[in-house]
């Protein structure tokens, strides 16, 4: 019956004060280690002016510091509003603004995108950095060093906020959806009455902090049961020859990616007769996007592994719905998490019968207050306790969701609704693709028509007509692209979600 997000460390250290709870790099720090550092780091938020309710901005690499800071912030009664790492200036001017950030944990790294905030923001006032930095900055660690390791004693209630998620803008300006304790402390414990993970699991944690789905699966999960934390700076960790050797000596069983990792992971420097018999993972879950067939079977021939599918969004912090071990389905992302109601409404709010396609509507207790200042689009998301969640999806008998796809991204040709991720799907099944994107644009004739983009394989080609006629053989034909382009790279967020609306610009400049 935690309370707060810092109860969950500070427990853990009570009563496993020496065991280790982050692995970094060479280092290692014990669970007593991280909950002293993080009541100094919140007696010095104290100290600078964070109350209650105040946002700190963090903008940090995977690290122990982000994670240090996090637990400081939440011990301190603030609100962590971590920042996407990959944002340019103008980006995090926007966020401390709107967020009316007094305080910035950064380090030396972003130095390009920090060093004028203080003069850009007028609500910013410190910024911290645990490094030595060139631009105006406060010395965490030595001022961290001269504070007492004593809980800071700050009265912090379940329903105090937590986070504010800024949604990683797919589809717009950012808006920060506001999470409490509760609604985090609870789709935690919510997640491990499906998993039931205790402190002899180790998680591997390679996707970025800043994102909810990371934070807590990777980080709120373990802590809260106890485990160990093998933390990796980035992705980019498990091309190199070391990601071997963490596998084999650090031994991690348990594993949360998004489906751009497991092609990473099925192309990983890794021998095959040690991912037969070496390979230490045991649970792999992907969530975040859409799993492509083509990558569960990737996956598998190298690792001979499942990958359990789950699905959530921030504004639900973030889990909603997960495949439990040995009860999966294919295709589906699982019925719902203990404790949260899911239903799927027309556009008039009504509840559809079982296997029809509508907007997937959520309750519960991992539900956000709202965004952050934007009262209009709060409303429009929250209605009658109940979150849209602008996918569309439809429940079997038993209640496993199926995602269809995204609302806003349904093409409708000629009256007719044609979900992209079908196309997609295709698309990544065809001998040479590497990554797809199916997007609709506007079409005199037919009100829309999907146009496709494919990356292709290192060292492979694709004829467009073979390709087309593939298509023809399994789509009906106002489901074919009209055009498909062949892209080096597509635009994708941190977390392996294609960037559609950067795609829609781009061919509809290219039309005028
Ligand atoms: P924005 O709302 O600004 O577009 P975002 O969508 O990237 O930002 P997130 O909370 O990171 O915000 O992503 C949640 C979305 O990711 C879900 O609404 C859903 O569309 C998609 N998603 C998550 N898991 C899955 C899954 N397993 N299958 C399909 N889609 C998924």
């Amino acid at each position: 019956n935690f309370k707060n997000l810092g109860e969950i460390l500070s427990f853990n250290a009570k009563i496993r004060p020496n065991k280790t709870y982050i692995y970094y790099e060479k280092k290692k720090f014990t669970y007593r280690e991280i909950d002293e550092l993080s009541n100094k780091v919140a007696k010095v938020f104290l100290k600078f002016g964070v109350t209650k309710g105040d946002r700190v901005c963090i903008l940090l690499e995977n690290s122990p510091e982000f994670i240090i800071t996090y637990f400081g912030i939440a011990k301190a009664g603030g609100v962590a509003v971590p920042l996407n790492t990959y944002l340019k200036e103008e980006e995090i001017q926007y966020i401390i603004d709107n967020a009316e950030s007094k305080v910035l944990v950064t380090s030396s790294k972003f130095e390009d995108v920090v060093k004028n905030q203080k003069k850009l923001c007028p609500t910013l006032k410190h910024i911290f950095t645990y490094d030595h930095s060139n631009f105006e900055s406060l010395n965490m660690l030595h001022l961290a060093k001269a504070e007492t390791d004593s809980h800071p004693n700050v009265k912090i209630t379940p329903e105090d906020l937590a986070v504010f998620i800024y949604t990683s803008g797919t589809t717009g300006h950012p808006k920060g959806a506001m999470l409490t304790h509760k609604n985090l402390l609870s789709n935690v414990s919510a997640c491990l009455q499906v998993f039931h993970i205790d402190h002899t699991y180790k998680v591997l944690l390679a996707l970025p902090m800043f994102h909810s789905y990371t934070f807590t699966a990777s980080v709120l999960l373990p802590t809260y049961a106890g485990c160990g934390i093998i933390v990796l700076a980035s992705i980019m960790e498990l091309k190199k020859k070391s990601f071997k050797k963490i596998l084999l000596f650090q031994r991690p069983n348990f594993f949360l990616g998004v489906p751009q990792i497991y092609t990473a992971l099925a192309r990983a420097n890794i021998p095959n007769w040690f991912a037969k018999f070496l390979y230490p993972i045991k649970i792999h879950i992907s969530g975040g996007a859409p799993l492509p067939e083509d990558i569960i079977n990737e996956f598998y021939k190298k690792y001979r592994k499942p990958i359990i599918e789950g699905y959530g969004l921030s504004e639900a912090s973030p889990v909603v719905a997960v495949n439990p071990l040995n009860k999966q389905k294919p295709y589906s992302v699982g019925p719902a998490l203990p404790g949260i109601e899911v239903k799927i409404v027309n556009d008039d709010e009504e509840e559809l019968p079982i296997g029809e396609v509508g907007e997937l509507i959520i309750r519960g207790p991992n539900v956000m207050k709202g965004y952050w200042k934007m009262e209009d689009a709060t409303a429009l998301t929250i209605r009658n306790g109940w979150l849209f969640t602008g996918d569309l999806a439809k429940l079997d008998k038993d209640g496993y969701i199926y995602i269809v796809d995204r609302k806003k991204d349904l093409i409708i040709v000629k009256g007719i609704n044609v979900y992209p991720r079908e196309i997609e799907e295709y698309l990544y099944l065809y001998e040479g693709i590497d990554a797809a994107a199916v997007i609709g644009i506007p079409d005199k004739q037919s009100g829309e028509v999907p146009v496709a983009f494919i990356k292709v394989k290192e060292g492979s080609r694709v004829d467009l007509n073979d390709l087309k006629d593939y298509l023809k053989k399994h789509l009906a034909n106002f489901k074919i692209p009209k055009h498909i382009y062949i892209k080096d790279d597509i635009p994708m967020t941190a977390t392996g979600k294609v960037l559609k609306r950067k795609l829609k610009e781009m061919v509809l400049a290219e039309m005028k």
